[in-house]
C-alpha cells in the first residue's frame, strides 16, 4: 500500500509539527466519515477519543456503554495499525486532552460530527468552541445523518433526508494520507482506563465497525425476511429485527451506509416488504433526533408545555411514589411481561420497540409516575441509548406530546398476543417456567390447588400485581383525554406540528397552519 505515513524516524515531537485533530464522538468508524475525509485532505491527522467523566458519571450512562465504545476503539485500532497509527484515547476532560495534544503538536484544525446530545455535551461543546476560538483553531463540524442544525421547521426535510442518504459515501483515503504515527502518540500522556471495560459481556452485542457489518450481513442473509411479522414480539424480534441500533447510536456504521446496503437488497424476491418497513424507521431515526435537536428542552420538560401542569400523585392506589418506581425498576410489578422485559433489558441491553413502549406506558399510565423519573433508568439499560430518539419517544409513549395517539398498553393483552406461548417470560422469569401457557400471563389467577400442583406460592415465588390495571388504565385514560381537550394543550399541539411535522409537497405547505393529525405516530 502506498501511503505517506509519518513515522517516528521522519518526524519528532520536538519539531512541534502542525496537525489536525479528528475528534470522534458517536461516530466510531473510519468509513463514510466526513470529518476524517476533510481532515486528511488538509493536513497531518491525529484521531482523538475522550472518555469523559462528565458522561461516565451521568445517570444516563452505564459501564455497558463504555465497554461498547472500548470495543469499538480496539476494532478501529486494528484497521489503523496498517497505517502505523492508532487513536489517541484520553480519559478526562476534552479540553485537558486537547491541551495535552497541543503541548506536543500544534493543532491547526479540529474536525468532528455535530452531536445532538444531552445538555451536558451541549455545554461541553460551547467550552470547546471557546477554547478553539481563543487559539484561532477552526472547528469544522459536519452534519450527522440528515439532522440539520438551526432548523426552524420541516419544510423540505424529507428531500434533504433523501439527498443525504443517497449521496455517495464520504470515504477517507487513509492509504494516501498523512497520519500521526503510533510512536508519537505513545509519547502523549494517556490515563489508564478501568480494566472492567475490557472484559467482554457475552449477553450484549459487541462494539465495533466489524461487528456492525457482521450484524447487518446476517440480517440481510436471512434474519430480516420476517422483520415485519416479528417486530412487535419480544422473543422473535431479537432475531428478526436488524439489531443495528447500538451500531448506529455509537456510529460504528453510518445511517447512509445502512440505507444504501438495504436498497441493494430490496429488489430481491421476498425482501421488499420487510425492507420498506425498515426504511421508514430509518426516517424516524433522523426525525426524532431532529426534533430533539430543535427542541432540546425536552430533556427536562414535556415538549407540549401544557403538560407541565400534569401532576403525579404521591399516593396512587395506596402505594407510595417511591415504591411504585422501585418495583418497576426492580422488575417486581407482578405483571410477568413487564418484569421479564426489565430483567432482559438489564442483562442484554435490548428489548424491541413495542416492549419499550409498554414499559413506559406501565410506568406513566398504570403507576402514574412522571416520565422524568424513569427516563434515565431505561437510558442506562439501553445499549443503544441515543438521546435524540430516547427523549422524544419516552415523551410520546408517556402521552405528554398532545399530538400523538394516546396508547395505554394493557400488559396482559400484550403478553397474550405477543408472547402467546410464554417463551420470553419463561426465559427471563424462570420462577414462572412451570406454569402452563394459559396461566403464565396472569399467575395471580392460580387457584390454591394449582399453586400446590406447580409448587408456586403466590406473593412469594412471584409478587402479586402491584396495581389493578383495569382500574389504573381507566384513571390514566381519563387524565390523558382530559388534558388533551384543554385549550393550551391544543394550542401547543399546533405549534409542535408546525415545527416538527414533515412537509412533503406544496399542498401540505399551504395546510401548515391548520394541521389536525400528526403524521408521526410511532
Ligand atoms: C421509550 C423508547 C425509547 C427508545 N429509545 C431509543 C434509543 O435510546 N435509541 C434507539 O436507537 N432507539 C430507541 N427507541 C426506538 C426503537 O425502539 C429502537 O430503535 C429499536 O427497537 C432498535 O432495535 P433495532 O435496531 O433492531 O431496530 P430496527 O427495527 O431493525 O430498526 C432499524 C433502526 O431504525 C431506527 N428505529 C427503529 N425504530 C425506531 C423508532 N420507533 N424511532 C426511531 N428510530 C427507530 C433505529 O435506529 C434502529 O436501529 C426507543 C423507543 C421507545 C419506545
Amino acid at each position: 500500500m502506498t501511503n505517506n505515513i509519518i513515522t517516528s524516524t521522519t518526524v519528532h515531537l520536538d519539531m512541534d509539527y502542525e496537525i489536525n485533530v479528528v475528534w470522534l464522538k458517536r461516530d466510531l468508524r473510519l468509513n463514510d466519515h466526513e470529518p476524517l475525509s476533510q481532515s486528511i485532505k488538509s493536513g497531518i491527522t491525529l484521531l482523538y477519543y475522550v472518555f469523559e467523566p462528565l458522561l461516565i458519571d451521568d445517570p444516563h450512562y452505564d459501564e455497558r456503554h463504555w465497554r461498547f465504545v472500548w470495543q469499538s476503539i480496539q476494532d478501529i485500532n486494528i484497521e489503523l495499525a496498517q497505517f502505523n497509527t492508532r487513536l489517541y484515547v484520553y480519559f478526562g476532560d476534552v479540553i485537558d486532552g486537547l491541551n495535552v495534544i497541543n503541548s506536543s503538536f500544534k493543532i491547526i484544525g479540529l474536525f468532528s460530527h455535530e452531536e445532538t446530545g444531552l445538555l451536558a455535551t451541549f455545554d461541553r461543546d460551547k467550552a470547546v468552541n471557546k477554547w478553539c476560538k481563543a487559539r484561532d483553531i477552526p472547528w469544522v463540524e459536519s452534519e450527522s445523518g440528515a439532522v440539520s442544525r438551526g432548523k426552524k421547521n420541516r419544510i423540505d426535510w424529507d428531500k434533504h433526508w433523501q439527498n443525504m442518504m443517497k449521496a455517495p459515501l464520504s470515504q477517507p483515503e487513509l492509504s494516501s494520507s498523512t497520519l500521526v504515527c503510533t510512536d508519537d502518540i505513545n509519547k502523549l500522556t494517556e490515563p489508564a482506563l478501568p480494566v472492567s471495560w475490557s472484559i467482554p459481556d457475552d449477553f450484549m452485542l459487541k462494539g465495533g465497525p466489524v461487528w456492525a457489518q457482521r450484524t447487518l450481513q446476517s440480517f440481510l442473509k436471512v434474519r430480516g425476511k420476517s422483520y415485519n411479522f416479528d417486530i412487535s414480539k419480544p422473543m422473535a424480534s431479537r432475531k428478526s429485527c436488524s439489531r443495528l441500533s447500538p451500531y448506529l447510536a455509537w456510529g460504528n456504521i453510518s445511517l447512509r451506509q445502512f440505507y444504501q446496503t438495504i436498497l441493494l437488497k430490496r429488489s430481491q424476491v421476498g425482501w421488499k416488504r420487510p425492507l420498506d418497513a425498515l426504511i421508514s424507521r430509518l426516517h424516524w431515526h433522523c426525525h426524532f433526533i431532529q426534533k430533539f435537536e430543535s427542541e432540546h428542552q425536552m430533556q427536562w420538560r414535556p415538549v407540549n408545555k401544557a403538560y407541565c401542569d400534569l401532576s403525579y400523585p404521591e399516593l396512587h392506589m395506596g402505594i407510595s411514589l417511591e415504591e411504585r418506581l422501585t418495583k418497576w425498576k426492580k422488575a417486581q410489578t407482578g405483571y410477568p411481561l413487564v418484569d421479564a422485559c426489565m430483567r432482559c433489558l438489564e442483562k442484554t441491553g435490548y428489548i424491541n420497540f413495542r416492549m419499550r413502549a409498554m414499559l413506559v406506558s406501565f410506568l406513566c399510565h398504570h403507576l402514574l409516575v412522571d416520565w422524568r423519573l424513569g427516563v434515565t433508568h431505561l437510558a442506562k439499560y439501553f445499549l443503544d441509548f441515543e438521546p435524540g430518539i430516547h427523549y422524544p419517544q419516552f415523551q410520546m409513549q408517556s402521552g405528554v406530546t398532545g399530538t400523538n395517539i394516546i396508547r395505554v398498553y394493557n400488559p396482559v393483552k400484550q403478553s397474550q398476543e405477543k408472547d402467546t406461548e410464554g417463551l420470553f417470560i419463561r426465559k427471563w422469569l424462570p420462577e414462572l417456567s412451570e406454569l402452563p401457557n394459559e396461566i403464565i400471563h396472569t399467575p395471580w389467577e392460580l387457584s390454591p390447588m394449582e399453586q400446590q400442583l406447580y409448587q408456586f406460592n403466590l406473593g412469594e415465588t412471584y409478587p402479586l400485581p402491584i396495581i389493578d390495571i383495569k382500574e389504573t388504565g381507566r384513571i390514566a385514560r381519563d387524565i390523558l383525554w382530559g388534558f388533551r381537550q384543554r385549550f393550551d394543550t391544543k394550542k401547543e399541539g399546533r405549534r409542535i406540528i408546525t415545527k416538527h411535522v414533515r412537509v412533503t409537497n406544496k399542498t401540505d405547505k399551504n395546510k401548515r397552519l391548520k394541521p389536525i393529525k400528526s403524521k408521526v405516530n410511532q
